[in-house]
């Protein structure tokens, strides 16, 4: 009998580009999956690049999160499997782009997704990753109000800090109005480079302003990572013994401890 609760799900977030959320959905996922974790990547940035990062075809995408927002497509339609085992998706397509002039004023609008995922195949999963844009778009509004908690990568870098605040402003009026429950899982660091003083400068600063909802774990800057989407594959297919790999191992790890840690009675 697969174990029917509701998995736990996490929105990649931070409206800054480029700073390693896709790479955490994809890399972060296979680690799960890794583990014995069933996972759900949810693709909800125009772009795709977690969907092309896993090897879904653009020909694969006929039923895509556009059409689960938007056209009422059944979750169970939308999702591919990938080549790594435990680990499907829900691909995205440019279609996305237009979601917030479709959807204008519409009542429900910040709902579509939760409502999307209210659906009985859900249930086979352990953990889905939400991929968000970079933006604060109605897509990740939609993301905030479907999903458990927030983690947010944040790329070792200067002015990494700044973005966070209308970030966290974002995530404090989701909870104040459709999703009381909004947490911040955790903030990880991105890129890192230990020999860098300015990585250790933006760790320290960030720390000292966020305190524990900084995560133990930090991703290094390893060009494996960057290289492993132009394979299909998450890195841990395609380097297993490489620093990112083991990183991403350890940002799962992490997390599945955090969230045994919460379970537990007081
Ligand atoms: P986002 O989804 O936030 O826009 P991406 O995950 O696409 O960011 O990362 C941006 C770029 O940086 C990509 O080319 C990706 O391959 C690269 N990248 C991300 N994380 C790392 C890392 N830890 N080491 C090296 N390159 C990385
Ligand atoms: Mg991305």
């Amino acid at each position: 009998m697969p174990d029917q609760t509701r998995p736990r799900i996490l929105a990649v977030t931070n409206q800054k580009g480029g700073v390693g959320k896709t790479t955490t959905a994809i890399n972060l996922g296979a680690a799960l999956a890794e583990l014995g974790e069933r996972v759900l990547i949810i693709d909800l940035d125009p772009q795709g690049n977690a969907s092309t990062g896993l090897g879904i075809s653009a020909r694969d995408r006929d039923n895509t999160t556009y059409e689960l927002l938007l056209e009422d497509a059944p979750l169970a339609s939308v999702i591919r499997q990938t080549g790594v085992e435990r680990l499907d998706i829900a691909p995205a397509t440019t279609d996305l782009s237009s979601t917030d002039v479709e959807l204008g004023n519409a009542e429900n609008r910040v709902f579509l997704l939760k409502d999307a995922l209210s659906s009985e195949v859900l249930l086979t999963y352990d953990q889905v990753l939400i991929d968000c844009p970079p933006s604060l778009s109605l897509l990740t509004v939609n993301a905030l109000v479907a999903c458990d908690a927030v983690l947010v990568p944040l790329q070792a870098e200067f002015f990494a800090l700044e973005g966070l605040s209308q970030l966290m402003l974002t995530v404090r009026d989701v909870r104040e109005t459709a999703n009381p429950g909004l947490r911040i899982e955790g903030v990880v660091l991105t890129m890192y480079d230990q020999r860098n003083n300015l990585s250790q400068q933006v760790e320290a600063d960030a720390r000292a302003t966020l305190g524990e909802l900084v995560l133990q774990t930090r991703i290094p800057r390893n060009v494996r990572l960057s290289e492993a989407p132009s394979y299909a594959l998450p890195v841990l297919a395609y380097d297993p013994a490489s620093k990112g790999s083991q990183a991403y191992m350890e940002l799962a790890e992490e997390l599945l401890a955090r969230h045994a840690k919460r379970k537990e009675p007081a």
